[in-house]
């Protein structure tokens, strides 16, 4: 027995993609590419027209975040991407719409309120927006390559809404515009120091690949006629 104060639990999900193996598709240890309409892949990169992918499995393009490949594991994502994968099913052509969902968490740890918006791990650069670390009680801006992707609140929520509206519309970053409780010590950004994202992540929320040509962690399994 070990006596301990704390324990953190760290729980994972896996994708159940074997029974694809040989299928044609696109899939592997990572899920199912598909184009951001949730039209599913082949295993030469090329979109079907009658396979649709959608939640955690699902791995597509998003607009707002350099087009990465993202697989968004939050529950509103996998019911908003069934909705646009359903609606694309039955539509034609220029009917069709692209699932381009704002991934955002909330989670609550020993009475600290912790929420996010867009996609943190992507983030190069972080600014303390707001508040400060020491007081447990802030808002962080995450930056990539000049542009906002990123908002994070501990115990500052009401100002969620407005960040992610500025990762909406691609507001630059380091950050412009003036904000409320902002310290003098936190003008400058400072490394997010999040790993290399073309490396297998531990992160909870996102995944991020495919974005780079290099990066080939996709095991094809061409079919078998
Ligand atoms: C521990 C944990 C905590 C989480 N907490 C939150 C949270 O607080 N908020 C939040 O938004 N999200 C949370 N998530 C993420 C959320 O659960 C997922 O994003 C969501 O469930 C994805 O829905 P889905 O339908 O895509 O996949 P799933 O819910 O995983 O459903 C897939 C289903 O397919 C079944 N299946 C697999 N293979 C086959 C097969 N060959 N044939 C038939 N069926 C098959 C599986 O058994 C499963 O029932 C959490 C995830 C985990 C693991």
């Amino acid at each position: 027995m070990v006596e301990t104060d704390v324990v953190v639990v760290s729980l994972g999900s896996v994708r159940n993609t074997e029974w694809l193996t040989g299928s044609g598709l696109g899939s592997g240890p990572r899920g199912i590419a598909c184009d951001a309409g949730c039209r599913a892949f082949d295993f030469r990169g090329i979109v079907t027209d009658d396979v649709f992918v959608a939640g955690d499995v699902a791995r597509s393009p998003h607009a707002l975040f350099g087009y990465q490949f993202l697989s968004l594991e939050h529950w509103g994502n996998a019911v908003a991407q069934a909705e646009t994968a359903a609606h694309n099913m039955i539509c034609r052509g220029a009917d069709r719409r692209p699932h381009l969902w704002m991934p955002a968490f909330w989670s609550s740890m020993f009475g600290v309120n912790i929420k996010s918006v867009g996609v943190p791990p992507m983030g190069e650069e972080l600014m303390i927006t707001q508040g400060s670390l020491a007081e447990r009680r802030f808002a962080g801006v995450y930056g990539y390559k000049g542009r906002i992707v990123a908002a994070v609140t501990f115990d500052n929520t009401r100002w969620l809404e407005f960040y992610q509206a500025q990762i909406e519309r691609g507001a630059p970053f380091p950050v412009e515009f003036p904000t409320m409780d902002r310290r003098p010590e936190n003008r400058q950004p400072v490394p997010a120091g999040f790993p290399d994202p073309s490396l297998p992540t531990h992160g909870p929320m996102v995944t991020l690949s495919g974005y780079s040509p290099a990066d080939q962690q996709l095991v094809f399994h061409p079919a078998r006629h």
